[in-house]
């Protein structure tokens, strides 16, 4: 199984967003296998005997069934067969005595699928295909059976026919037949079977799924609700396996790990999907090195092999630093262009209003030097730059946005700033245990998540000025891209109990089960986990995370094939004692307007 997988593996090259045509033919190549000796386990237990993109000229005078999509047909004689694994030529036999072989291949629509069966023979001289992997040979039929038709597409099967993102979502097997999605899904499996293989064959952690109906957990994200027969009882489903992996490590399951689900009702934003997929990982007797040095080999390891190898230890800054110099705590490394604090250079300034940011209680000047700016930047660049700071004024991240608004520009320019073969990780630690809450920030909310320890050295400030502590909390950052986070835990009841109810004053009942297991000999834990969609995201190069996933929700949270979220009818709601309290007019136009642009118009 190892050998075939990391020779598929290896034969992968990447269709990048900068490819602007992939075509059938270099798909084929993308997904040949660098070894050209057949893959039995391709077609075991099936109606073929190789695939369509197997084919050279060593299998020639063999005689092979294939089962495939019609891509395109040419003058009624000659047929391109395509799976999976590429693109074979057929050739339609003339004679008399083939008269019904001939009928099925020219009469069946594009994209019916078909079987056909027949030898492997040389193309004539000067008709092969170099731009083809298959191009030096083709079929030479004897029997076909047509499959199954297909009806007129709702869109053509190839990559460069544009097309909405909401047909395509309508559409998804559709969608799916494409290179790129057949890419995509494909590295993924690849990539998560390497990390299957680290974990539990090189590093003995188990691999254990926990439930997905479970309870409300207080803080953190927004949860999705589940109706129980009980009368006003609900199930929630999980953010994330957290408390799960914790109560594992109580009962001694001491490296677990999980290809997990997790569930949040965030509602829309680019980058995150109402239900995503985490490699969550939570080990015992562990310190935040021992994670970060497992993450750093997970993902050397699971790494595709046509990239730039992946380089350890990854570099690590400081949450304070990484606010300080990028404006925000998932800096994009690539790039300079740091924020600079110059406030000294203007302490004596006489320019009325950098006076009066300097007379505010910790009131800076801060600058961004825009390497050969003014040769690049025109005079509407510099007036959109104004504007992009006026209309984010007062963020505290206007700085860090800015730059990034600054690095489009120059790209926009033709200057090259982010390599997009470039994979810059970078660990961001020290993170504050608490951020002050932004609805009142006389009361505290945790960082990351309730169950975070205390930075060791920082411990002496919690009972007296909680929001100087640090903790040890960590994310990943990849390309300025937060894509895992964990910590260590607290494991110690006590120090939990008092973080959630006198800290954060959360109802404690609510993790009394937590609360309790960490009495009873609770090893010290900690973990992680990687966000798997943003990770294939980056490392495909997709536009939207959407693309690494086979069957994503629209920006609005709709699947947009099955339409759901789909209505219920009442008497189907009663066991679950619930009604509808439907929304006036005037609401559903106003949550319309709200949503203008997304994938579903
Ligand atoms: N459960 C956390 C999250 O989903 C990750 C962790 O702390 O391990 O962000």
């Amino acid at each position: 199984m190892f050998c075939w997988l990391s020779r598929l593996y290896r034969g992968l090259s990447r269709p990048t967003r900068r490819t602007t045509q992939l075509i059938w033919g270099s798909f084929s190549r993308s997904l040949v296998l660098s070894s050209q000796r057949r893959i039995p386990e391709l077609s075991s237990f099936v109606a073929r005997t190789n695939t369509c993109g197997e084919l050279r000229s060593s299998h020639l005078g063999q005689e092979v069934t294939l089962c495939g999509w019609i891509q395109y047909r040419r003058q009624n004689i000659f047929l391109v067969l395509r799976d999976f694994h590429g693109l074979v030529q057929v050739i339609i036999p003339q004679d008399e005595s083939a008269a019904s072989v001939k009928k099925i291949l020219c009469e069946a629509p594009m994209e019916s699928v078909v079987q056909v069966s027949g030898t492997v023979i040389s193309r004539p001289p000067g008709q092969e295909n170099p731009k083809m992997p298959t191009g030096e040979i083709e079929i030479k039929v004897k029997t076909a059976k047509l499959l199954n038709s297909c009806k007129k597409l709702p869109f053509e099967i190839k990559d460069f026919v544009k097309k909405t993102e909401a047909l395509r979502l309508r559409y998804r097997y559709l969608d799916l037949r494409g290179v790129q999605m057949q890419y995509n899904l494909r590295l993924r499996s690849q990539m998560v079977m390497k990390m299957r293989e680290y974990l539990c064959n090189l590093h003995g952690f188990v691999d254990i799924e926990t439930p997905t109906l479970f309870k409300r957990t207080p803080g953190g994200a927004k949860e999705f609700v589940i109706p129980s027969r009980e009368p006003g009882k609900f199930y929630s489903l999980p953010q994330s396996p957290q408390q799960f992996k914790q109560l594992l490590m109580v009962g001694g399951l001491d490296r677990y790990f999980q290809v997990a689900r997790c569930y949040r009702d965030e509602g829309s934003r680019p980058d995150r999907q109402p239900e995503f997929t985490q490699i969550d990982i939570e080990m015992s007797f562990v310190e935040q090195t021992g994670i970060q040095s497992l993450i750093e080999g997970l993902l050397q390891y699971s790494w595709p092999s046509d990239r730039d190898p992946v380089v350890v230890p990854f570099p690590s800054m400081t949450f304070a630093e990484a606010l300080a110099s990028y404006g925000t705590d998932k800096p994009d490394t690539r790039f300079g262009m740091k924020i600079v604090d110059i406030s000294d250079m203007f302490r004596n300034t006489e320019v009325g209003f950098l006076q009066d940011a300097l007379s505010k209680p910790q009131g800076t000047i801060k600058a961004i030097c825009i390497p050969e700016g003014e040769k690049y930047l025109k005079r509407k660049d510099i007036e959109s730059i104004r504007k992009f700071a006026a209309d984010h004024f007062n963020q505290c991240s206007l700085l860090g946005k800015l730059r990034l608004e600054c690095a489009d520009l120059l790209e926009a320019r033709g200057v090259a700033l982010r390599d997009p073969a470039l994979f810059s990780f970078l660990w961001v630690v020290d993170f504050p245990l608490f951020f002050p809450k932004e609805e009142n920030p006389e009361e505290l909310e945790t960082a990351h998540h309730p169950f975070t320890a205390p930075h060791p050295s920082d411990i002496h400030h919690l009972y007296t000025e909680p929001q100087k502590v640090r903790s040890q909390h960590y994310d990943l950052v990849l390309n300025g891209s937060e894509i895992g986070g964990g910590s260590i835990r607290i494991h110690d009841a006590e120090l939990q109990h008092y973080i959630l109810a006198t800290v954060l004053k959360e109802d404690v009942k609510l993790l009394s089960h937590l609360l309790q297991a960490l009495d009873y000999g609770a090893p010290p834990h900690g973990g992680i986990a990687i966000g798997l969609d943003r990770l294939m995201c980056l490392v495909t190069g997709a536009p939207s995370i959407r693309d690494v996933i086979a069957f994503p929700k629209s920006f609005q949270g709709h699947d947009l094939m099955s339409n759901a979220p789909d209505s219920i009818p009442p008497e189907e709601l009663k066991p679950y004692h619930i009604q509808v309290s439907w929304p006036t007019d005037s609401e559903t136009k106003k949550s319309s307007l709200n949503h203008p642009c997304h994938p579903e118009s």
